[in-house]
């Protein structure tokens, strides 16, 4: 029978003790917490981003510090630095051979527009025309407290995608 089917004594215990929800949502909160980085340091930005893993920036307080070498392990890609034109397929095929759900922070000018290499022959303007990107975090380089705040703003994203919906 539905729920609407049930007396009302039933539904009011089920209201106060059931709580409603998803697989997915459950898991959502708990990759939220534990990202793994897939390693794809592409140039100076690159050093930030692994000055977040060390001590000082401490990125493992939010359970993000497991960079991956293998596409194979990892659910987050951090696009750090300049891509050029003949890395961009490689780029891609990381990413394509990351497993599902996966999300992508482009780190820096560079990875947003192409930086101050924008409009080069041999620079892509940018990684999101190429791989959907979840978060934009500019700067030249960008600190990496805002790395931080990024993984933490996607952190929210995973959580409620909904908002994520509405901010698009
Ligand atoms: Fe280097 Fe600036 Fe480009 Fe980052 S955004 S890779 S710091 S030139």
């Amino acid at each position: 029978p539905s729920i609407n089917h049930l007396d009302e004594a039933t539904r009011a215990e089920m209201d106060r003790s059931v709580i409603l929800t998803t697989l997915d949502s459950v898991l959502d909160q708990g990759r939220a917490r534990s990202f793994w980085p897939v390693t794809m340091g592409l140039a100076c930005c690159a050093i930030e981003m692994m000055a977040c893993g060390g001590a000082r920036f401490d990125l493992a307080r939010f359970g993000y510090e497991v960079f991956r070498p293998s596409p194979r392990h990892a659910d987050l890609m951090i696009v750090a630095g300049t891509m050029t034109k003949r890395l961009a397929p490689v780029v891609k095929r990381v990413y394509e051979q990351m497993p599902e759900p996966k999300y992508v922070i482009a780190m820096g000018n560079c990875a947003i527009s192409g930086g101050p290499f924008a409009g080069s022959y041999a620079v892509a303007n940018g990684c999101d025309w190429m791989i959907p990107v979840d978060v934009y975090l500019p700067g030249c380089p960008p600190r990496p407290e805002a790395l931080i705040e990024a993984c933490l703003k996607l952190r929210e994203r995973v959580v409620h995608p909904e908002v994520a919906k509405e901010e698009r």
